[in-house]
This record gives C-alpha cells, structure tokens and sequence, in this order.
C-alpha cells in the first residue's frame, strides 16, 4: 500500500488550546517539527490569503485551534436535488491531498489545515443533539470539510469516534477517505454502526487528477483489510468524470472492488458525476493548467452548479450501476448524490419521495436503525 502520510512543514497553536489533550497528542506527533503558539489566527490566515497560491500554502501548514461553532451540521447538500438526510461533524477543516476538482478550494476565508482540538465540546454537542434526537436514527459523518483519515496518525481521531459511536447506537458514523490511513481504524473492535468509506474513480482519473492520494487499488486493499476485520465498508464514486474510455476505467475498478471485497460487508455506494460552482472553474485553471475535466459540456443545473447534460450523466450512471450489478452487486443499496428524482428513476427504476426514504434505503438492510 502506498502510504505516504502527511506533515506539515510547521505547526501554528492558538494559545487557547496549547493545553488540550488533542493539541499534546498533535505535538507529540509532530514533535520533530517547527512549533508556534499563537494568540490569534486571523494575522497568519491573511499572510497566506495574501500569497501567490494560497490552498497551496494553506496545505503545508498545520493549525491547531478550537471550533468556534457549532460541530454537528445537517449536510447542506445542494437545493432542489434529493438529499440523503445525512449530518456532518466539523472535526477538520481542509485536506492534504490536492484534487483539481475540490470544492475547498473555494472556501477561502481559512486555507491552513486546520484541526479542532477543543475535544470535550464536540462530545457534549453530540450528546445534546443525540439525547434531544433520541427517537431517530442518524447517518454522521466527518468528510465534508475534509478528508476523514488523512489527519489520522497525527490525531487519532477515528479511535475516539468510534469509541462514542459504539456507545450510541442511534447514529451511525461514516469516516470518508481517499486514504490508506487505516492503521487506528484496525485497533478497534468493529461496531456494527460505523461504516469505513472510500471515494473511489477510475485510475486515470486518479492518477491524474487526485494528486497526493494512494491508487485506487490501493485504496480498495485498505477497504479489503478494514472489511476482513468486521467492519462496514461504503463506496462513492464521485465525481464520475467523462473522458475517452471511461468505459473501460470505470469497469475495471468494479471488477477489482467485487473481486476483493465480500459485498455483504458493503453498506452502501454513491454515485455523483462531476459538478462544480462556475466560481470554480478559474481557480481550477490557474491550480492545475493542465487538467482538462473542466472542459467538457456542462449545463447549469436547478443549483447554479455546472453539470453535465442529463443524457450523458445517465449514459454514465446506467453503465457503472449495470457494471456493478454484472459483477455481482446487484443488492447493494446504491443512491446518487445530488440527483434529482428522474436520475433515480432511469437508472434504478425507483425514486425515493424524500431523504428520509433515501436514509431508510440505506440503513434498513444494516439492521441499525430499529425503522
Ligand atoms: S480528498 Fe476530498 S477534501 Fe481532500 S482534496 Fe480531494 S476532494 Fe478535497
């Protein structure tokens, strides 16, 4: 496996958390680095907004400091397509791998890797909102903001996730990653409430586009061991992206996924074609000039996001999910990210009426969620 794990080239502390046990585990990671506390953010974020690539500066600094908000979110998904019902934990903000195509790009009022070491809050959060909530049944999850694992060995985040998810069988957490960074992941027992995902593309795309992340063959081992030790796996193809031969690409990594993991270990997979904020598009073209998926056709959907023309994202979801189901994954639960209801019914031949219907999809065959 191809693990190349992320450091930063320094360490920035804010004062506030120089004495949390999250930052001490950080420091004791980190130790042979460079290390600054702090007592504001706000002058060092704008030194790296003012210079000539800031998500390229931003990614090779480490800031250490608390949440300020709130950590747990509904998923914003996007207006007018069909959601999943799903929440997200604020526990990182940003990522050290380096996609063309990432939506972080654009967030531009905090480009540093940021972790949030304010521990205690986030756990008395999410037993508020699991108490107040105690009737339903949540998917959570921590890889919006960034990549769920790729921090791992300098947090050990997931032992502590998982550890509170094994005790509040009302949730269900997913940890999203495009990573080989299982190592804390395997030192647990596995609960039947925690799924392990990976985003996965075609190796093309891959190699091309998803600079700093470990092939998808390997990605797909790291699922087969965390799968061999009891976990739930889950799997997003997304964004799918069109070029010649994506046929072939895409194919070839079902094969290899069917073929190296038992399905029943599979929780679920997405499928989400590319789609992006015109404001996207520049930065993506000054970022990495030599990327062509930005110009492809694209249409501007109900969301104001580019997309492609329906036919073609149809062409491609038919085929992957037809693929998927030659190869033996035709009971696994599948939901598109952001689609709307006539995507779902051409190629599943059923459209779920809300995300509540999506959620149930998703979590009636784990048996979790007492529906
Ligand atoms: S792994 Fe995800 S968060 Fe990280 S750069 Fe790629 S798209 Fe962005």
């Amino acid at each position: 496996m191809d693990e190349t794990r992320y450091f930063p080239n320094k360490v920035y502390v804010t004062k506030d958390s120089e004495n949390l046990p999250m930052t001490q585990k950080i420091l004791e990671n980190t130790g042979h680095l460079p290390v600054e506390i702090i007592l504001d953010s706000r002058e060092l974020i704008e030194d790296v907004l003012m210079s000539r690539n800031p998500v390229g500066e931003g990614k090779k600094l480490l800031l250490v400091t608390h949440q300020r908000g709130g950590y747990v979110k509904p998923c914003p998904c996007t207006p007018k397509y069909i959601g999943c019902n799903y929440f997200i934990i604020n526990t990182e903000l940003n990522c050290p791998l380096d996609c063309s195509y990432c939506i972080l790009q654009l967030y531009l009022n905090n480009p540093l890797i940021t972790i949030h070491a304010n521990t205690s809050q986030l756990y008395l959060q999410l037993d508020a909102f699991l108490h107040k909530n105690r009737n339903r049944f949540f998917r959570i999850g921590t890889g919006e903001l960034g990549d769920s694992l790729a921090l791992d060995h300098l947090t050990d985040r997931s032992s502590e996730l998982i550890s509170y998810f094994a005790d509040h069988p009302n949730a269900l957490l997913e940890l999203k990653t495009k990573t080989v960074n299982i190592k804390n992941v395997l030192a647990h027992e596995p609960p039947g409430n925690i799924v392990i995902a990976w985003s996965l593309n075609s190796e093309k795309i891959a190699g091309e586009e998803e600079i700093g992340a470990p092939s998808v063959h390997n990605r797909i081992q790291a699922a087969r061991t965390v799968s061999q030790a009891g976990f739930r796996v889950g799997f997003h193809f997304d964004p799918i992206i069109h070029y010649e031969g994506w046929e072939d690409g895409y194919g070839e990594i079902i094969d290899d996924l069917m073929a190296g993991i038992d399905k029943d270990k599979i929780a679920w997979m997405s499928l989400g074609s590319l789609r992006f904020p015109p404001a996207l598009k520049p930065v993506i073209q000054k970022r990495f000039p030599q990327t062509k998926i930005i110009y492809d056709e694209f249409i501007t959907g109900k969301d104001g996001k580019l997309r492609y023309p329906k036919p073609l994202r149809l062409r491609l979801f038919q085929r992957i999910f037809s693929d998927l189901k030659k190869a033996g994954g035709g009971e696994i639960p599948v939901y598109f990210c952001m689609e709307s209801g006539d995507v779902w019914k051409n190629v599943q031949k059923k459209t779920p009426r809300s995300k509540k219907e999506v959620e149930k999809l998703l979590t009636l065959p784990l048996g979790v969620n007492g529906f």
